[in-house]
């Protein structure tokens, strides 16, 4: 369960090894070099211009693809979001008022791997500029006021600990009491396995909090993006009202690769992705980004009968 919080964006650090033994060592020497420049320019890159899509490798201006909302112009790959970035792109500016924000993890196990939890939370605060990894607040999208929630990949992979289980229920009352529809964005690596057992209680907790939400009336939609996996899908991401994605975004429980090992079987093709999802039913529509605004306001209106 430990991998949860790495989620699919973990990649293997193994150094690549030549297949081809009967590869020159003239060639060798090339691809070492070659290797090596491509290492000196992106150390030379001041602030890193220009971006490579994990999808189709082609390199774009990082200019262009803020101005596109991270997506790529060549084959509208979704690039993962920080949680302000997500924010700045949903709401109407200027309308985001941020709620709970100064909750900070507590590390009760005094967990250490590679350094203490303590330590690292500390430290993911400094570089996010967020206390955790939910940003929770309230906001207007297209002009409907909501109550909105988004996970922050940046922040520890997404995961869920005591911090965001209570934000995201208390998110919750405050969608009741002042009777707006709670809009929540996910990107996740799942459960926060630093806080051992006490993460796990979140999925019960805030499904139980969007279950009192339903009772009071009240309206949900999640948003899942690239990746949600673990604890988060296997709770509250899939249990509002409706049920987005974004395209071609790696939504599951556990890795394929380990479902893979484990079931001794190939899996089909675009397993775990948006598309796959939507065709078995478990998710209700798949929204390009440039479009999420004006879909979720409409939705919002339908919710109201209006
Ligand atoms: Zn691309």
């Amino acid at each position: 369960m430990s991998a949860e919080v790495t989620g699919s964006a973990g990649v293997s650090k193994e150094p690549e090894k030549s297949q081809d033994e009967a590869a020159s060592g003239e060639e060798q020497l090339g691809e070492t070099r070659r290797r090596s420049r491509l290492r000196w320019k992106k150390k030379d890159m001041p602030g890193g211009l220009w971006v490579k899509c994990d999808a189709c490798s082609q390199t774009i201006y990082r200019k262009d693809l803020e101005e596109n909302d991270l997506v790529c112009s060549h084959c509208s790959f979704h690039f993962t979001v920080t949680g302000s970035e997500r924010v700045r792109m949903v709401a109407d500016p200027g309308t985001f008022e941020e709620r709970f924000g100064g909750f900070q993890a507590m590390d009760r196990l005094e967990f250490e791997n590679n350094g203490s939890y303590a330590e690292k939370v500390k430290k993911t605060s400094e570089k996010t500029g967020h206390a955790e990894a939910l940003i929770c607040g309230l906001a207007d999208i297209c002009e409907r006021p909501v109550v909105l929630c988004v996970l922050d990949f940046k922040f520890l992979g997404g995961s869920m600990g005591e911090v965001v289980g209570e934000k995201f229920a208390l998110s919750c009352e405050l969608a009741a009491s002042l009777k707006r529809p709670l809009i929540v964005f996910t990107s996740s690596g799942g459960a926060r396995m630093h806080e051992g057992v006490l993460s796990l209680m979140q999925m019960a907790k805030t499904c139980s909090a969007l279950a009192e939400l339903s009772d009071a009336g009240g309206f949900s939609i999640c948003v899942m993006a690239n990746p949600t996996t673990g604890g988060v899908t296997a709770s509250f991401a899939m249990v509002t009202d409706l049920v987005l994605a974004e395209p071609g975004a790696l939504i599951g429980f556990a890795g394929p690769r380990v479902i893979a090992t484990t079931i001794k079987q190939e899996l089909p093709p675009g397993f775990q992705r948006s598309e796959f999802l939507l065709e078995k039913g478990h998710v209700d529509a798949i929204v390009p980004r440039p479009e999420l605004r004006e879909t979720l306001a409409k939705l919002i209106d339908y919710s109201e009968g209006s």
